[in-house]
């Protein structure tokens, strides 16, 4: 289970959760997205028009309805997903008030028969806030993946969303893993990216995948018509970079097992 988290907006999250899904997805694995952004990007990006956002996260960290009951299938085939629903926008303040509020959703996820255990991955697109909708995501995940846009400030709060993952585990989740960071929107005709990828691989040393995700206007106007990059253009850039990260995500998996961990994600 993978939260895609940054408190910045902008930065890639809904974009990787959409077409790292997809790759997942693609190599045969049975994987669910979970959009936990009020903004429902995640859901359109994936062709789930409002009028299909009657239920969705909200009902899964209300409890009101299970994973069973909330996941459906996308055009992608192994890759289902429960859309952000209407209601979520409310869930920053509701959640302040209700009881074990930072273990909704791992339990709603960790359900004995209609939780998560089903897929083998669940990637969970957080909003861009280090609020308790990101933190419910954070107690729920296995592991933290950050993207990080190449462009000025990229690692500005990067320590801030380190410092929280520290907190998270030593408070609620023993188990959560800082997966790495991905770079996004990397640009080669722009000193400004390769300045910013060498910055991000000499703090972060080797927690920086080795792939990187090019800008690439398909992964752009794919999202607008409600599609992963890989079904509107499987040869773009775009689309083969997500697929290279997804094997490499797959090697890192395979590679440590103590990264690898337990986790019902991978079950
Ligand atoms: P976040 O979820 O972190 O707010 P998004 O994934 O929504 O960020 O990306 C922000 C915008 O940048 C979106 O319009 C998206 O289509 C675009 N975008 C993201 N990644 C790329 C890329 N590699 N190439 C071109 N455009 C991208
Ligand atoms: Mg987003």
């Amino acid at each position: 289970m993978l939260a895609l988290a940054n408190q910045k907006g902008g930065v890639g999250k809904t974009t990787t959760a959409i077409n790292l899904a997809t790759a997942l997805a693609g190599l045969g694995h049975r994987s669910l997205l979970v959009d936990l952004d009020p903004q429902g990007n995640a859901s359109t990006g994936l062709g789930i028009d409002y009028n299909q956002r009657h239920a969705g996260s909200y009902d899964l960290i209300t409890h009101a309805r299970t994973l069973g009951a909330l996941a459906a299938p996308t055009l992608v085939p192994n890759l289902s997903a429960v859309p952000a629903d209407t209601n979520l926008a409310g869930a920053e303040i509701e959640l302040v008030e209700m009881e074990r509020r930072e273990f909704r959703l791992r339990e709603a996820l960790h359900h004995e028969t209609e939780g998560a255990g089903a897929y083998e991955f669940v990637l969970i697109d957080c909003p861009p806030s280090l609020g308790l909708l990101t933190l419910n995501a954070l107690v729920a995940a296995d592991a933290v993946l950050v993207p990080l846009q190449c462009e000025f400030f990229a690692l500005e709060g990067v320590s801030q969303l380190v410092r929280t993952v520290d907190r998270v585990r030593r408070a609620f989740n023993g188990a959560l893993k800082l997966e790495g960071l991905v770079l996004t929107m990397f640009d080669r005709r722009n000193n400004l990216s390769e300045l910013v990828a060498a910055d991000a691989r000499s703090f972060f040393g080797d927690q920086v995948f080795e792939t990187v995700i090019p800008r690439n206007i398909r992964i752009s106007e794919a999202q607008s018509h409600g599609k992963p990059v890989n079904l509107y253009d499987a040869r773009s850039s775009g689309a083969l970079s997500y697929e290279k990260l997804a094997a490499e995500l797959m090697a890192r998996l395979g590679a440590g097992g103590a990264r690898t961990a337990s986790g019902p994600a991978r079950a």
